[in-house]
């Protein structure tokens, strides 16, 4: 069946990770056109990982981010149109939908929010320029590269004492948290606790991630905030996991967010607005895989297809 276009764009794609990618992969070949916007961080969180060893059929590893470029020639290979550009409004009231890209409108029949979630990082000196130089935000991704080495966690919440227990597969685990008290649930406290390999330092906070004469991290200023006391602790791996914040400011007040921030999900990869599809982290605050982003993408431009061919585009 011809495809009539009855607006600018048939489906506009929010976020250039792997979910976005993979919706534009999907949405191309169904001649749909799709325009990505890639937001902030393109790439999404793979652009900031090394070595990605988990992606189904790379039995050598891949790069991250060569693994989503490739996504991106993919799509483009089909017709999917990337841009640079950020979403800082949006009114989803009636369609076609409108976006207020860095300052210009632009309108589409539907919408696939792949914004994602990004790490919420300590903000101290070192962190940035060190990610991926020894500092991570995720420790399923990069945590077997410190097979042996010297670990640290920050942060006190189920995704610290989480990623903790994980990386003790790899070596002893230093958690360093800036209160007394867990946020985390009993289950996974106890669970910590009960793991010899986790060394807890708490009332203390990181003041700066140092580094080596070859720029990977060598250390990490700690402070304790009851003694005062200031100590450099020799450290290979330093994973922040004191939460994320999902990318999802301009649909405030129009989707359904849960208390945090997250899209709430009506099944599928439908959100609360007919039209407007959620793929990735944005939604998942579960599983927050590249493999997983990407099914959702192909989900949602399936869904996004059978819309508009009910439609009769
Ligand atoms: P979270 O519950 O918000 O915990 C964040 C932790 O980081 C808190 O302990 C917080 O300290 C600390 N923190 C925040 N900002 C900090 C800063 N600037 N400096 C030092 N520490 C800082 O985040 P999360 O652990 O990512 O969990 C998010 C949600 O996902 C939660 O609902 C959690 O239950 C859920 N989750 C569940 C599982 C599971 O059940 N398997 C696994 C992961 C996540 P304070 O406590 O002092 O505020």
């Amino acid at each position: 069946m011809a495809l009539t276009f009855l607006y600018m764009h048939n489906v506009v794609i929010l976020g250039s990770g792997c979910a976005g990618n993979t919706a534009a992969i999907y949405a191309a070949r169904a001649s749909l056109k799709p325009l990505v916007l890639m937001g902030r961080e393109p790439g999404g969180q793979l652009s900031i990982t090394s070595e990605v060893e988990n992606f189904p059929g790379f039995p050598e590893g891949v790069m991250g981010p060569q693994l989503v470029e490739n996504m991106k020639l993919q799509a483009e290979r089909f017709g999917a149109e990337f841009r640079h550009g950020t979403v800082v409004e949006a009114d989803l009231s009636k369609r076609p939908f409108r976006l207020n890209v860095d300052g210009d409108w632009i309108e589409t029949a539907t919408l696939v929010v792949a914004t994602g979630a990004s790490a919420r990082w300590l903000g101290i000196p070192g962190e940035q320029k060190l990610i991926g130089k020894g500092v991570s935000s995720c420790a399923t991704c990069d945590g077997f590269f410190y097979r042996g080495l010297k670990i640290m966690v920050v942060g006190g919440g189920d995704s610290a004492l989480e990623e903790a227990n994980f990386l003790t597969r790899f070596s002893n685990v230093m958690l360093v948290h800036r209160r007394e008290e867990f946020r985390a649930s009993k289950i996974m406290i106890d669970r910590a606790k009960a793991n010899p390999k986790i060394e807890f330092v708490l009332n203390t906070v990181v003041e700066e991630v140092l580094a080596n004469e070859t720029g990977v991290v060598a250390s990490a200023r700690l402070r304790n905030i009851v003694t005062g006391e200031i100590k450099d602790q020799e450290v290979d791996g330093f994973f922040v996991a004191i939460g994320h914040i999902p990318n999802t400011k301009p649909f405030v007040g129009q989707l359904t967010l849960d208390e945090d921030g997250y899209i709430v999900s009506q099944g599928g990869a439908r959100t609360n607005i007919t039209g407007v599809f959620h793929a990735g982290d944005v939604q998942d605050r579960t599983y927050r895989q590249a493999i997983t982003a990407s099914g959702a993408g192909c989900m949602a431009a399936i869904e996004v297809e059978r819309f508009l061919e009910a439609e009769g585009h």
